[in-house]
């Protein structure tokens, strides 16, 4: 079994971006700028948008946090959309999700210029990942690629099984490893709440995508000998820490593990992996503006 080490890989992809940073900045030209919008006090949001502004410095790219209260209305959030698409020092911005509930999560990711949405989650992005046109594509299918990529893992013809169907990982990751090329060329199957006997899909599956937020579903006796198992999860579980919780991931670790080719582990598997692709995107951002 060999660990897809997401810590290490993209430490090392960080040292490239970092690099190519400072050669921009010699070039006499600005450094690459991510804001990130923070509405309301959702711990776990927090802690995503500071690990963030942490890459962010350790890329050498600017950072700024628009903290919003909880109370904040759509109009007040959408105005400050509005002023962040019109802003010439943001390359690209970030709305942290989940939003409060009287926000309409979709309208204010609609309203987010497609040129500054390195999330890639505005429908103009999303269309440009389905018809395989380079775009930005969002942080975790991306980063999920990376790894594969880093690691050589051969997914031609190979069959992969998603759990999960969501627009930010479940969707996305099915698209891209069923397209042309490598990592690519897969037969993807999809699975969700609705499909009954998962066992049997992730039984024949070569690779396995688990994203769906069910901590160590994924047992040994759904899973073949020498598969690749790619776990997405990150639940907080209550546990005897000073945190009062430990992060759990969706597949079986222990159990898993000794079946598996490759596995990633929860931490330091998919999670570095999708803060690097995001420093990826905002690059990729700041490179196209100034064409
Ligand atoms: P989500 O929007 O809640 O979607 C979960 C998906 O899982 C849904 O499609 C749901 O099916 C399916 N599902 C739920 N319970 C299931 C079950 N028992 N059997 C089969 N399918 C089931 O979640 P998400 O945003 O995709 O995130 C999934 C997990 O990945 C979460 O733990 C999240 O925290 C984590 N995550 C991690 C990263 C990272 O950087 N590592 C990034 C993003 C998300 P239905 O569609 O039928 O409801």
């Amino acid at each position: 079994m060999i660990l897809l080490d997401g810590k290490a890989t993209a430490a090392a992809i960080k040292k490239e971006i970092a690099a190519r940073v400072e050669e921009m900045t010699a070039r006499g030209e600005r450094r690459p700028h991510l804001t990130a919008i923070l509405v309301g006090e959702d711990g776990a949001s927090k802690t995503y948008v500071a690990n963030k502004e942490k890459s962010c410095g350790e890329v050498g790219f600017d950072s700024t946090v628009l903290r919003l209260p909880e109370s904040t209305t759509e109009e007040e959030l959408l105005g400050e959309i509005n002023r962040l698409n019109r802003d010439d020092s943001v390359d690209g911005f970030i709305i942290q999700l989940p939003l409060p509930k009287h926000i309409d999560e979709q309208k204010v990711l609609n309203a987010v210029d497609p040129s500054k949405d390195v999330d890639g989650f505005h429908p103009v992005n999303v269309g440009k990942l389905m018809l395989g046109e380079p775009t930005f594509i969002s942080a975790t299918p991306y980063g999920i690629m990376a790894l594969l990529e880093h690691y050589n893992i051969d997914t031609k013809g190979k069959h992969c099984v998603v759990l999960g169907r969501s627009n930010i990982v479940g969707r996305p990751i099915a698209n891209l490893l069923s397209q042309k090329g490598n990592p690519g060329d897969c037969t993807v199957t999809i699975c969700h709440s609705r499909t009954p006997d998962i066992s049997k899909y992730t039984l024949e599956a070569d690779i396995i995508i688990a994203a769906i937020g069910k901590p160590e579903f994924l047992k040994a006796e759904m899973v073949k000998e020498g598969a690749v198992v790619i776990d997405v999860g990150i639940t907080r579980v209550p546990a005897d820490t000073p945190k009062g919780y430990r992060i759990a991931g969706d597949v079986d670790f222990a159990e898993v593990a000794p079946k598996c080719s490759y596995i990633t582990p929860v931490p330091g598997g998919v999670g570095p992996m999708t803060i690097i692709s995001l420093m990826r995107n905002t690059f990729l951002a700041r490179s196209l503006r100034t064409k």
